[in-house]
């Protein structure tokens, strides 16, 4: 396995080797190369991420990938946007999985609100939303075998705002005819009230598509539920490329200090696996439930063990 190791900026840099230790444990063969993409590169090179680093992302089988500050740049480029269009990564999956319940928010990752499409202006700044047929299905598709491979026998909830923008009534019914086709029992939710009940009644939900904002706000939301943000791990999945992130930024508050949560970063690095065909899921999170119980954990968890103490000790329950 060729792993393509982005740390990025920030408490990127701290948590990304961390997880790299994990995925070196259960593939000990497998060759890790290092890309640079970020706020470090642009200032050296006037860009966070160019086509030979693409290149470069394209040779691995998957990319572990840290966070990236944004450049103090009006006309910066996202460069998360440009790395998720250029390799195809049309699906975000989020799991969040806490005492007596476990969701997974699938995120439409390829336009929406996040099209990129923009006209910025003195007096007014547009940006356009777009949703399409081709892009909804795909991304129903994708949640509904989630569902039936993982969240056997419970609902699929479509979350989205049609009451208000109508090119979300083009995601629900997408949605809804791939769930029915699929033979997949559905609810559609309006993506306000269903931030509050998932808060309020985790437990009553399981796979939950959405598009691309409003994913991306759900499940930061959740990460309320499951000790903050330095708690959730993603995968950005496409036909041919996959890229394993936490959900946190660079957080450049606490960067530097090596104190940050390594827990998304370690998570990440265990979807990464999992996708790549080696079974770890259940073993990592015991030793992370194992770990924070025993009273090791990051300041975010009210605990005094840094970063790389805070992974000994995890590696230590793996061994
Ligand atoms: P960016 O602009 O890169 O998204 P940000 O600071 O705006 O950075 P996040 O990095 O997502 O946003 O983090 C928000 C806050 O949550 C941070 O300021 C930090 O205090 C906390 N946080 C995020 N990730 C972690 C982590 N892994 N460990 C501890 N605290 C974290």
């Amino acid at each position: 396995m060729r792993v393509a190791v982005v740390r990025g900026d920030g408490i990127g840099k701290e948590v990304i080797p961390q997880a790299v230790r994990v995925l070196d444990h259960y593939a000990p063969g497998a060759e890790f190369f290092e890309t640079e993409i970020g706020y470090g590169k642009w200032k050296r090179c006037g860009t966070g991420c160019d086509d030979s680093d693409i290149e470069a992302l394209r040779e691995a089988d998957s990319i572990l990938f840290g966070a990236i500050t944004t450049p103090p740049d009006p006309n910066y480029k996202s460069v998360m946007l440009k790395i998720r269009k250029d390799l195809g990564l049309y699906a975000n999956l989020r799991p969040v999985h806490g005492d007596g319940f476990s969701i997974m928010v699938v995120r439409e990752n390829s336009e929406g609100l996040y099209s990129g499409i923009e006209e910025i202006g003195a007096e007014m700044s547009t940006t356009l939303r777009v949703v399409t047929k081709k892009a909804s299905e795909r991304i129903a598709r994708c949640a509904c075998s989630i569902l039936l491979k993982d969240f056997r026998n419970s609902t699929l909830t479509i979350g989205n705002k049609a009451n208000v923008m109508k090119s979300d009534v083009l995601f629900r019914d997408t949605c809804i005819n791939v769930a029915d086709e699929m033979g997949i029992p559905y609810r559609t939710s309006y993506i306000d009230a269903l931030t509050f009940d998932t808060i309020q009644n985790p437990q009553r939900y399981g796979v939950i598509v959405t598009t691309n904002i409003f994913g991306d706000i759900l499940s930061d939301a959740l990460g309320h539920l499951v000790g903050g943000l330095g708690m959730l791990p993603s995968a950005n999945i496409g036909d041919e490329h996959s890229l394993f992130e936490p959900v946190h930024g660079s957080a450049p508050d606490i960067a530097g200090k090596g104190i940050a949560n390594p827990v998304a970063a370690i998570r990440s690095a265990g979807m990464l696996l999992e996708h790549n065909g080696i079974a770890c899921r259940d073993e990592i999170e015991n030793a992370i439930a194992g770990t924070i119980s025993s009273g090791i954990s990051t300041p975010d968890l009210r605990g005094t063990a840094d970063t790389v103490s805070f992974t000994d000790a995890l590696i230590n329950r793996l061994r």
